[in-house]
């Protein structure tokens, strides 16, 4: 066991926290990644757990540098399907992903048809 200190990504208070290190972090976000499941930081976290759900200032099992801000903030760890990275967004901008330019694609392109 070791202590790991994250800074809510809202008001920057600091977090410290008691656990084992084998689970690799990925990020701290202010949401919940999509296909995410959470545990709170007082239970010890499994093979299976895929982040913590902190309460900025109120979580139990965390020293708490401040007060906080009330609001929930996400640690993430790394997960492996098949031994590749699983990639996932915060599910704000999950959506942001899928706009933007591209590139015009079948018939309805400029010119029409390639023979
Ligand atoms: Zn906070």
């Amino acid at each position: 066991m070791a202590d790991v200190t994250y800074y809510c990504p809202r008001c920057e208070t600091l977090a410290t926290v008691e656990r084992d290190a084998y689970l690799a972090d990925k990020s701290v976000t202010p949401y919940p990644l999509e296909g995410w499941s959470y545990d709170p930081p007082g239970a010890l976290p499994d093979a299976d757990a895929a982040g913590i759900r902190f309460v900025c200032g109120e979580s139990e099992g965390v020293e708490w540098s401040a007060d906080g801000c009330g609001e929930p903030f996400y640690l993430n760890f790394v997960r492996h399907d098949d031994g590749r990275e699983v990639e996932s967004e915060p599910e704000s901008e999950f959506v942001e992903l899928n706009v933007g330019p591209s590139e015009p694609r079948g018939p309805q392109g400029p010119g029409g048809p390639t023979p």
